[in-house]
């Protein structure tokens, strides 16, 4: 494992030099929909894509996506199918609601967050600024 260990040293090495600046500038940019509307089903070909960018548990989004939509849907691998047809654009707009609801800070508004459970109330906890507020439970 040396080569491991010094590649680390030198990333280690590497960021120290580096302003701070540079690692805040990065966007976060949850990446849009690829939907495709199949027969009477729609199809998000990068469902696994948004939940691992947005740290969520796919079953999270999906249940909430399917209370939005008002529809059945499954989880396919990568990809989640739902029944109905649906619009890629009003697909993003969930999705966006979802980020605001339960990915970004309400102090903040940073998407470093992590959900938490504590007696049986979820909350959503900051990993920027320590903020911690509860959020709704989806049923
Ligand atoms: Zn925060």
């Amino acid at each position: 494992m040396a080569w491991k260990h010094n590649y680390d040293e030198l990333l280690k090495k590497a960021r120290s030099q580096l302003p701070s600046v540079v690692f805040e500038k990065k966007r976060f940019e949850v990446p849009r929909v690829r939907g495709l509307v199949q027969g009477n089903k729609t199809i998000i070909n990068n469902f696994k894509t948004i939940t691992d960018y947005i740290a969520r548990k796919p079953e999270h989004l999906m249940k909430y996506l399917l209370r939005e939509l008002a529809t059945q849907g499954d989880i396919n691998g990568p990809r989640a199918v739902f029944t109905g047809r649906f619009s890629s654009t009003a697909l993003n707009e969930k999705v966006n609601k979802y980020v605001n609801e339960f990915v970004k800070c309400k102090e903040c508004g940073k998407p470093d967050t992590k959900l938490v459970k504590e007696d049986r109330l979820t909350f959503i906890k900051c990993m920027a600024c320590g903020g911690k507020k509860p959020v709704r439970s989806i049923k």
